[in-house]
């Protein structure tokens, strides 16, 4: 119960990683704010199930603009009075390659996984620095956890969109945990390895490439979205007080071979 009382707002809250980090976060007490465009309903079911409340945004952040992302986390802010951590964990893979890669995706991708987390970074903070840090208990940290990814540090293939999203991503999570850290808002990313999720199903059915992934990964196994949700509860908490700008990889042991 160590975030009783704290709002949490988890972005693509629908499925995957960010309903593991949901449901782990409202098992903590958290009072979790989840987004996606698609129905929440079985998120909130677990959420409250593990002993959290949950509310429902529905969101495209596919498009978002400045505006539109300030005015999401106003809205979360008029139901729930504060933010304690934000997580921005929705994100989306677009294959092709290199040379014909379509514009109209290139564009989807970037802002999903980049342009909109950024936005929704901005107006936390901005909401912390004009009198949320004040109306918090004394002592109190602002948290935000971006899920970046493996692709922040390797190139991949197929996918430039996506790694130049999350190399960017890994990028502004140094660049605002340098200007905050002094406000009392810690910035840091996760990068997770190869996770069980609905985003992963194509490569667990190809029996060679599963078989190429788990050969490689040292744990020897997938990783399961509970793997990542703890490692973000961990930098949501006050023992992560001194972690700025940093990006954990939580992948069985795969960047380090
Ligand atoms: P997933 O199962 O496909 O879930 C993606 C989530 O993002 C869904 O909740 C989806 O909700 C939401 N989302 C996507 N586009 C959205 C939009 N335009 N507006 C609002 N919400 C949107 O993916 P996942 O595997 O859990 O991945 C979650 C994050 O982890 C992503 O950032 C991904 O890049 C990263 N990651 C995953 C892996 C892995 O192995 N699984 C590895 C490294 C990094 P709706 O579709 O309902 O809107």
């Amino acid at each position: 119960m160590r975030f009783k009382n704290q709002v949490v707002v988890v972005t693509g809250a629908s499925r995957g990683l960010g309903q593991a980090i949901a449901v782990a976060f409202a098992r903590e007490g958290a009072n979790v704010a989840g987004l996606a465009r698609s129905d929440l309903a079985e998120t909130g079911a677990k959420a409250k199930a593990a002993g959290g409340e949950f509310i429902a945004v529905k969101a495209d952040l596919g498009q978002a603009t400045q505006t539109e992302a300030a005015g999401l986390i106003a809205a979360i802010l008029k139901q729930t009075g504060r933010i304690d951590t934000l997580v921005n964990n929705a994100g989306i893979i677009l294959r092709a390659p290199a040379v014909d890669f379509p514009e109209a995706d290139w564009n989807e991708v970037l802002r999903t996984n980049l342009s909109t987390p950024f936005f929704l970074c901005q107006a936390v903070a901005k909401w912390w620095l004009t009198g949320g840090r004040e109306q918090s208990p004394a002592g109190a940290r602002l948290k935000i956890v971006n899920i970046a990814s493996l692709l922040s540090f390797q190139g991949g293939i197929l996918v430039p969109a996506y790694t130049a999203s999350k190399h960017g991503l890994a990028g502004i999570t140094k660049a605002l945990a340098n200007e905050w850290a002094k406000e009392r808002i810690n910035v840091n990313a996760i990068a997770p390895g190869y996770i069980a999720t609905e985003n992963t199903q194509a490569l667990r059915e190809d029996t060679r490439r599963n078989q190429a992934i788990v050969e490689r990964i040292p744990e020897g196994r997938w990783g399961k979205p509970e793997d990542i949700a703890g490692a973000c509860v961990f930098l949501a908490s006050r023992d992560a007080d001194y972690l700025n700008g940093s990006v954990l990889s939580v992948d069985g042991g795969w960047l380090g071979r």
